[in-house]
């Protein structure tokens, strides 16, 4: 079975009101966790790698998500996060990927346009949808490292501006969220949500979801997300599950015992963040 595209997932998303998570997997035990609660679930789900994950993973991770999706018979994207190479992103959409985030956001505006519309001439081509970030998220994810002081907020106008100009199937905005966990309450503005939401058409998305409070997630749903990004959480109950195995179990050394405990608390992870999103019951 082949990967989809997440148009008509995110499309059907907006009109009805709820948004589909995008767990970041950072190896094969998170794909099960993600695959088998999306479908225990019937939420709709998106795989995302960084380019350090597919680094990581190497070929194996596209022919795994593939297996994936022939295995639970259910529309599953593969979606490129934070990709800045364009000819890596070709190379994976020819392997089979139909979801690419090109993000050059840290690029002035004209170059990120000319940048992110290179890259939309060429994934449209093979029906693979398009997102690109404006504005700048701070904090970490992957080897990209962006300072608080350095992170910048959408604006709208622009955002319309950039749309238009790149032909971009979906937006990710900063409107206050970091990548990692936050270090103070974080405070989203909601009101640039929505007006961005009032002047744009296409499906809006929230990096940075690990630690934001559910109700905050909840709003930024109905103010029009229709896409949340989650990795630092699955990442934090993975590691700290099998830290306390090794507390309980010094002697333990079968990963395929030690790393049960770690599937179970990312899966806890999964099921929360897609009724927070809405999108159970949603296949
Ligand atoms: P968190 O690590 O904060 O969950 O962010 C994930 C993300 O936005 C991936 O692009």
């Amino acid at each position: 079975m082949y990967l989809v595209s997440t148009r008509n997932m995110l499309n059907k998303a907006q009109h009805e009101n709820y948004a589909v998570p995008a767990f970041n997997i950072h190896n094969l035990e998170t794909i099960q966790v993600v695959m088998e609660t999306a479908a225990e679930m019937a939420s709709p789900v998106i795989l995302a790698g960084t380019p350090s994950t597919f680094a990581y993973a190497g070929d194996y991770l596209i022919s795994i998500c593939q297996q994936a999706a022939e295995q639970y018979r259910i529309p599953v994207a593969l979606h490129l996060d934070h990709h800045e190479n364009i000819p890596d992103i070709c190379n994976k959409v020819i392997s089979g990927v139909r979801s690419a985030m090109i993000d050059a956001s840290h690029f002035p505006f004209e170059e990120n346009i000319r940048l992110v519309k290179e890259v939309v001439n060429f994934c449209h081509y093979w029906d693979c949808t398009v997102e690109a970030e404006l504005g700048r998220l701070g904090g970490q994810e992957d080897d990209l490292i962006v300072d608080a002081k350095d992170a910048l907020f959408t604006d709208p106008d622009s955002a319309v501006q950039f749309i238009k100009a790149t032909g971009i199937d979906s937006l990710a905005v900063a409107i206050g969220t970091a990548h990692g966990m936050y270090k103070h309450e974080p405070h989203l503005d909601f009101d640039r949500l929505h007006a961005i939401r009032q002047k744009t058409e296409i499906p809006l998305v929230l990096h940075g979801a690990s630690g934001i409070p559910d109700t905050d997630v909840r709003h930024c749903i109905d103010l029009g997300i229709c896409k949340v990004n989650v990795a630092t959480e699955l990442k934090i109950a993975f590691s700290n599950a099998i830290k306390q195995y090794f507390l309980d179990n010094p002697d333990a050394s079968d990963p395929r015992h030690y790393l049960v405990p770690g599937k179970a608390a990312m899966k806890a992870v999964v099921a929360d963040k897609i009724r927070v999103c809405k999108s159970d019951g949603k296949l």
